[in-house]
């Protein structure tokens, strides 16, 4: 049976012609997409079993995360199989498909033919942040959800665009915040919001690596078109999106922040190596934060003060292993594990799966993923000027 929401054989983009996407202009979006020509394949996955009767997901771009994390997920996942991947890497689609059982290949050049494919029901865009609005929205108008990678994408009029065009095609539009379905972080923010900490004083969290300018997937987060932003962009976004999430009920009114890239450091041309922040929030608390493209070894920690305890996570947002130091007011600490990281990725695939099937809001939806861009936007505002404060 066709898929309704496709018109006899022509996609529903070209359906109704001059889409969302047609009226933003995605910079050099366009020049980007022809150049994409695809990668080696990086790492060697096991073979899992494939599910059927779930929501049919088709996987944009086969990189490192793709491959590494995202695929493999799919063994564990009740609501989510996969069939199809799109690359411009043929052979290494193909290869990744026998592993996987996934036989339904796309390239770029005919991307928009998932419309017509009635057995991908959810795309899930793993490309370099640059390209993330474009294959969107062309997934969105060929009447796919979309759940798209971490940052949103490289600005908030592209995060806007994202947004209405979900809403013109009726799809669901999600943004891939891992954590909030990584039992160590979901387990803290159920603490934090049962008073365990008594009330909250002070969040912060701190993440960095060292980039490798001569790796690909580092290359291109330190170039502006592919990458978006800098540290801040990449992996700066994860201790603002874990904080804000850690306290939902409050609200960021005013930010300032300061630029940390090391001066003449050749790999910062284009985008910031380092950035702290510290967010006014609408309690009377801080929120503060840095990120950096500098810092060996790899930094993930994220802290939580509050009148009457505190929680530190380090690391606090991996894919393996997350921890959770507690300290409350005349008790021994005490460091433990809530749950397995690894479930982090069936869970939100899963998750994305049940809100598109039931049509409700996924729990990272993108407006979250605007948000945050506003924030980061709003940063890079703030330590243009030294460090002034800009109101939100
Ligand atoms: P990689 O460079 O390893 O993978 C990106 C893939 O995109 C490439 O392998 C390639 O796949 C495809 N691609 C298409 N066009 C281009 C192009 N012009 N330049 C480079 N690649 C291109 O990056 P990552 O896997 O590290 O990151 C991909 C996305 O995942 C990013 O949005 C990143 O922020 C996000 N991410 C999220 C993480 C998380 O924890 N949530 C962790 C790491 C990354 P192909 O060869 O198949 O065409």
């Amino acid at each position: 049976m066709r898929d309704v929401r496709n018109t006899g054989g022509v996609s529903r983009r070209r359906a109704l012609g001059m889409g969302v996407g047609a009226s933003l202009s995605f910079g050099s979006g366009k020049a980007l997409a022809q150049q994409a020509i695809g990668q080696p394949l990086i790492g060697n996955p096991a073979l899992p079993e494939v599910p059927q009767s779930r929501m049919r997901w088709a996987i944009v771009g086969l990189g490192t995360f793709a491959v590494g994390q995202v695929i493999p997920g799919f063994a564990s996942a009740r609501h989510s199989r996969m069939t199809a991947f799109v690359s411009g890497n043929r052979a290494k689609a193909e290869e990744l498909g026998s592993r996987y059982g996934v036989s339904q290949f796309f390239g770029y050049n005919n991307y928009d033919d998932i419309g017509d494919a009635d057995d991908i029901d959810c795309v899930y865009i793993v490309l370099p942040v640059g390209l993330h609005a474009e294959y969107t929205i062309r997934a969105l108008e060929a009447g796919k959800h979309v759940l798209c990678e971490k940052p949103m994408a490289s600005t908030s009029a592209e995060c806007e665009a994202m947004i209405a065009a979900a809403r013109a095609n009726d799809r669901r539009l999600g943004v891939a915040y891992r954590v909030h379905f990584e039992p160590n972080n979901v387990h803290v923010r159920d603490r934090i919001a049962n008073g365990d900490l008594g009330t909250m004083r002070f969040v912060s969290g701190d993440h960095g690596f060292d980039a490798n300018p001569d790796w690909p997937p580092h290359k291109w987060r330190l170039e502006k078109e592919l990458g978006g932003g800098g540290s801040m962009y990449d992996i700066g976004i994860y201790g603002l999106n874990t904080s804000l999430m850690m306290v939902p009920d409050d609200t960021p009114v005013s930010v300032s922040a300061v630029y940390s890239t090391p001066e003449g450091d050749p790999r910062f041309t284009e985008v910031e190596g380092g950035l702290e922040y510290r967010l006014r929030m609408a309690s009377g608390i801080s929120l503060s934060g840095s990120s950096s493209y500098c810092w060996n070894p790899y930094v993930s920690r994220q802290r939580y003060f509050g009148s009457e305890g505190s929680i530190e996570m380090q690391p606090a947002t991996t894919y393996y292993d997350n921890t959770i130091r507690l300290e409350e007011a005349g008790k021994p600490p005490s460091e433990y594990i809530a749950g397995n990281p690894i479930d982090q990725f069936a869970a939100q695939l899963d998750g994305f799966s049940q809100a598109a099937r039931s049509s409700t809001e996924h729990r990272t939806p993108g407006e979250m993923g605007l948000r945050d861009i506003r924030l980061i936007e709003a940063m890079y505002r703030s330590a243009d000027q030294d460090g002034a404060v800009v109101r939100l």
